[in-house]
């Protein structure tokens, strides 16, 4: 998160007509060339299942699947590596000709388990000894996973299901390449997309009970699932990964899963190099220009409430005073580390502990922060309360939880600096796409105001609660009211 360099001018008539989409159906911000699904959500589901926590991996008491595996030891890696394909491999039977016009799924050729700490063999060309991976190699259509070092790491990481991840999003590419989606020029971004939303096609299926040896859970199963995608990345070199810097955000590839899980597989295919260019030539400038971090201080406090100030302005709300402690209210629990007394029409921010949110994440995993822009989510989430308060809406409830993400969402997107001249950023802050992936981070944990309710309850899926900060970024703040009605 930053600030811009120079004063933007708000382009006249944008603001306004976004705001007072607020409570309008039917109305929404044009914004060209982002993609947005025919979601439909619900506030009590995940993407229409049942919203669970329960265990995900191997379902107990299944018999082992059996497949050819190259160098396989039986072990329990190759085990549940098998019994994955497996279970991917029967979902494409059915899905694959009923996304491609009948025809029928060719299996994956070969599949290989190897140990990268003492191996000589090699895949795609490539020396396998000291590639802690997973990938599917087009020339040959193999899949090879490293069963000494990748997938025992993820599954002591995240548990079963993380491999499991790992493997549905490598089938996506043997599916994407038999279906002539891609080739030797297709960008690497596009491609991944496509493999993490055909990932989240089969991971519905698994949600729903259809798969014989896998089974996911809506809630806490599917936020592992996210986590791992928003953590792996393919090793360079491989199906045409050139670009290591070209993966993709954490947001787009979480968005690409939702896709294919909400929608399921013919969306996927719509993923195309045009879609993802009009996003990712947006999110490259913003990376040059205006990355930065905003600490956390009273300057930036202000700076960020103004921000929110003038973004919801013209919903004709009462805008909260902004204070630098935690005053009581009468009535109320409060949250931290902010929170919002509704008698008053005040946001209390707690200093430290924002300060312990906006800690930069080590290395890529988590310590005791997510960064500066979740930090300042945690802010806006409660800001947007005022603004839902004045709106006569309820502050209570899941749905109030939703909204509030999809008002935060909305805030973010109107953060967004656009090179074409398709998005009229608001106020001088910026965001940068690190900032929207500390978002993700933090609606994937367990302890973020961003979706939750006034008294701080959280909504219990993952999966509905970054939808709905994606949808406001997305789609501004029309949807938020209409989708998260009540
Ligand atoms: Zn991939």
């Amino acid at each position: 998160m930053g600030r811009s360099s120079t004063t933007r001018r708000l382009l006249a008539g944008s603001a306004a007509a976004v705001a007072l989409c607020l409570l309008a159906t039917g109305c929404s911000r044009p914004v060209d060339g982002i993609p947005t699904a025919n979601d439909e959500p619900k506030v009590d589901t995940v993407a229409g299942l049942p919203a669970s926590d329960g265990p995900s991996g191997r379902k107990p008491g299944a018999t082992d699947a059996k497949l050819p595996v190259v160098g396989s030891t039986g072990g329990e890696i190759d085990t549940l590596a098998v019994d994955t394909v497996a279970d991917v491999r029967e979902y494409w039977k059915t899905a694959y000709p009923d996304t491609f016009d009948g025809t029928a799924f060719r299996p994956i050729a070969r599949l290989v388990s190897y140990d990268s700490r003492n191996t000589d063999r090699r895949v795609c060309g490539q020396r396998l000894a000291g590639s802690a991976n997973a990938f599917y190699c087009p020339r040959s259509d193999t899949i090879a996973w490293d069963r000494g070092v990748m997938l025992p790491k993820l599954r002591n990481t995240f548990g079963q299901i993380a491999p499991v991840t790992v493997l549905a999003h490598e089938i996506g590419h043997a599916v994407q390449h038999r279906a002539g989606l891609v080739d030797e020029d297709t960008p690497t971004l596009v491609s991944e997309q496509q493999a993490d939303c055909f990932a989240g096609a089969f991971f519905r299926h698994a949600a729903e009970g259809s798969a014989p040896h896998i089974r996911v859970s809506t809630g806490n199963g599917l936020n592992t699932v996210m986590g791992v995608l928003s953590y792996i990345r393919d090793a360079p070199g491989r199906t045409g990964f050139a670009d290591p810097q070209a993966h993709g955000t954490a947001f787009d590839r979480v968005s690409a899963f939702q896709y294919g899980f909400s929608d399921g597989p013919s969306r996927c295919a719509e993923i195309t190099e045009k879609s993802v260019a009009e996003r990712t030539t947006q999110f490259r400038f913003w990376k040059d220009k205006q990355e930065s971090d905003l600490p956390v201080e009273p300057d930036n406090i202000r700076a960020v409430a103004r921000s929110l100030r003038k973004v919801f302005g013209d919903t004709g709300f009462a805008p909260p005073r902004v204070i630098l402690d935690s005053r009581s209210c009468a009535g109320a629990e409060s949250t931290e580390p902010v929170s919002y007394c509704v008698e008053t029409n005040t946001v209390s921010v707690r200093l430290p502990g924002l300060r312990e949110l906006a800690r930069p994440p080590a290395n890529g995993e988590r310590s005791s922060g997510y960064g500066d822009f979740a930090a300042y989510a945690q802010l806006a989430s409660r800001y947007t309360l005022a603004v839902q308060e004045s709106a006569g809406l309820s502050l209570r409830g899941d749905a109030a939880g939703l909204r509030t993400a999809c008002l935060v969402g909305a805030w973010s997107g109107l953060l967004v600096e656009d090179p074409l001249g398709q998005r009229n950023p608001v106020g001088k802050l910026r965001i940068a796409p690190g900032d929207v992936d500390e978002g993700v981070a933090a609606l994937l944990g367990d302890d973020s105001l961003i979706a939750a309710d006034l008294t701080g309850s959280q909504v219990p899926a993952g999966f509905p609660r970054v939808e709905a900060f994606r949808i406001g970024f997305q789609q501004g703040m029309s949807p938020c009211a209409s989708e998260y009605g009540a």
